[in-house]
């Protein structure tokens, strides 16, 4: 496609602007004055608009089309979230106001506030847990919020501990997290017959030094590890802490707890399981929420009840009043619009429309590795959660690999799933069709798998090809990621 300046055509007009009835450079020195016309793209308005809209629908986010984006939980984001987030009153504010009192005690952001207070608060219940801070602006700033409160918290005991424990199948955010917090990460294999931490493995790493097991449950194979409360109580003997990488809520809402279950720190991605939609490095937010022994250490400034809260008064203020606190992790209060989203989505979906949230969302990821599990392997073949992983082991010895597979659906419109992650499973394809997709369109993602499994059998040169139906084809992705040229297209 061209750029819109190689279209141009000299002297065609897609405007007539009003004669010019100001004085040629009056207000501007004849040295600065322009000698020679600006270089304009000359275009007609049709064209221009035709040039735009065919821009825009080269764009691929989830309202076109269906984006099973393993681990990233890539759902339809009600549009009633944005318009609320954009009324005038929220979009208006700004966040020094957060600080300031009127002069009659009412503060200037009441609304707000309360809508912060009241996040927290629901995020407690959903989480089983005692405390929330909203500060943290992604899952992966939450998880390091969370291993500096933990350092913070042994540093308080006089505890002289250096090592996280992290399962081999982690997100790659985990050991950097827990390594950008001063701990060294030991890994601790998962179960290759169980797709899970077993107890036996976690037994054999855990020590005196270890600071904190970090975990993801379900797990990024997609699998629950229902003998948590054992692993909390053995970690727990060691003075050890539990970290839940709330990344995978999507899974579980309304069935565990993590507080339940014996975590002690959560973060959660709202970009992920409440409203936000992700992707593009749009914004979002890593809440973190900590059992009440690490209260004292969650970042400042904290929302708090102001004690002496008239009818008119302000109800919660900014406090930095924590003298254990391991200091503010990000200016103002988190991404605020985020966080009211992932208000109104909760307010909106209620405890039971949550609950069905991840029943809908378990049941259709298990409908699609049971369509599929004749055409690709299935590394676990148990009941999975919210995502399946499936490897295209079967296909690579035809030389067809997980890439090929994912350039295969963009040439049938869809988006691919996560491929070669969790770096535990070879050629690793991983689905997480989201509780928002129709049985349809769960089917058409199905039939285009199947028909590139037979491909692969019959004509695997063309896969290698693909895609061919969009503007470039395979790109060096390397390349376009350190020297990227966005205008090429
Ligand atoms: C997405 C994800 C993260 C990181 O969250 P970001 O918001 O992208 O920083 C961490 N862990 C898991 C399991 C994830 O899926």
């Amino acid at each position: 496609m061209k750029i819109i300046f190689e279209k141009s055509i000299k002297n065609r007009r897609g405007v007539t602007l009003p004669k010019n009835d100001v004085p040629v450079n009056a207000a501007i020195p004849e040295k600065y004055a322009r000698k020679s016309p600006p270089e304009l793209c000359e275009i007609s308005e049709l064209d221009a608009v035709r040039h735009f809209t065919a821009l825009s629908r080269k764009n691929y986010g989830v309202d076109t089309n269906f984006y099973p984006l393993g681990s990233c939980t890539m759902k339809y984001n009600p549009k009633i979230c944005e318009k609320i987030a954009g009324m005038g009153g929220f979009a208006g504010i700004h966040p020094v106001f957060g600080r300031l009192i009127m002069n009659n005690g009412a503060s200037w952001t009441h609304g707000a506030m309360t809508v912060l207070h009241n996040l927290e608060d629901l995020l407690c219940r959903i989480t089983g847990m005692d405390a929330f801070t909203l500060q943290p602006m992604a899952g992966a700033h939450g998880e390091f919020t969370g291993m500096a409160v933990i350092a913070a918290y042994h540093r308080k005991k006089g505890n002289r501990k250096t090592v996280v424990l992290i399962p081999d199948e982690a997100h790659g955010t985990n050991p950097s997290s827990a390594a950008a917090a001063g701990y060294k990460v030991r890994t601790v294999p998962t179960d290759p017959k169980t797709g899970i931490l077993e107890i036996e493995a976690l037994k054999a790493a855990m020590d005196e030094n270890v600071a904190a097991v970090m975990m993801t449950n379900p797990n990024t194979l997609g699998l629950f590890n229902p003998r948590i409360k054992e692993i909390a109580d053995i970690a727990h003997s060691y003075d050890a802490l539990l970290y839940y990488d709330g990344a995978n809520l999507n899974a579980i809402m309304g069935k565990f707890r993590p507080g339940d279950g014996g975590f002690d720190v959560v973060h959660l991605n709202l970009h992920k399981t409440f409203g936000t939609p992700h992707g593009g490095g749009g914004p979002g937010a890593g809440p973190v929420g900590v059992k009440s022994i690490l209260e004292p250490f969650l970042p400042v400034p904290r929302l708090a009840a102001k004690s002496s809260a008239g009818k008119t008064g302000a109800h919660f203020e900014f406090s930095d009043d924590y003298p254990d606190s391991i200091g503010p992790v990000a200016p103002f209060y988190g991404n605020f619009s985020v966080c009211l989203k992932a208000y109104v989505y909760i307010l909106m979906m209620g405890g039971k429309g949550l609950t069905e949230v991840s029943e809908q969302a378990v049941l259709s990821a298990n409908y699609i590795m049971h369509s599929l599990k004749d055409y690709y392997d299935v590394p676990f073949l148990k009941t999975c959660m919210h995502e399946c992983v499936l490897t295209a082991k079967r296909q690579a010895e035809r030389g067809v690999g997980a890439a090929d597979i994912a350039k295969g659906l963009i040439d049938r419109g869809i988006h691919p799933p996560t491929v070669y992650f969790p770096l535990v499973v070879k050629e690793a394809l991983m689905i997480e069709p989201t509780e928002t997709e129709s049985k349809e369109t769960l089917d058409e993602f199905i039939a285009a798998m199947i028909d590139i499994a037979k491909c692969a059998e019959t004509d695997p040169e063309s896969l290698k090809r693909a895609p061919v139906t969009t503007p470039l084809g395979r790109l060096n992705e390397a390349k376009a990621a350190k020297d990227m040229d966005v205008a090429f297209l």
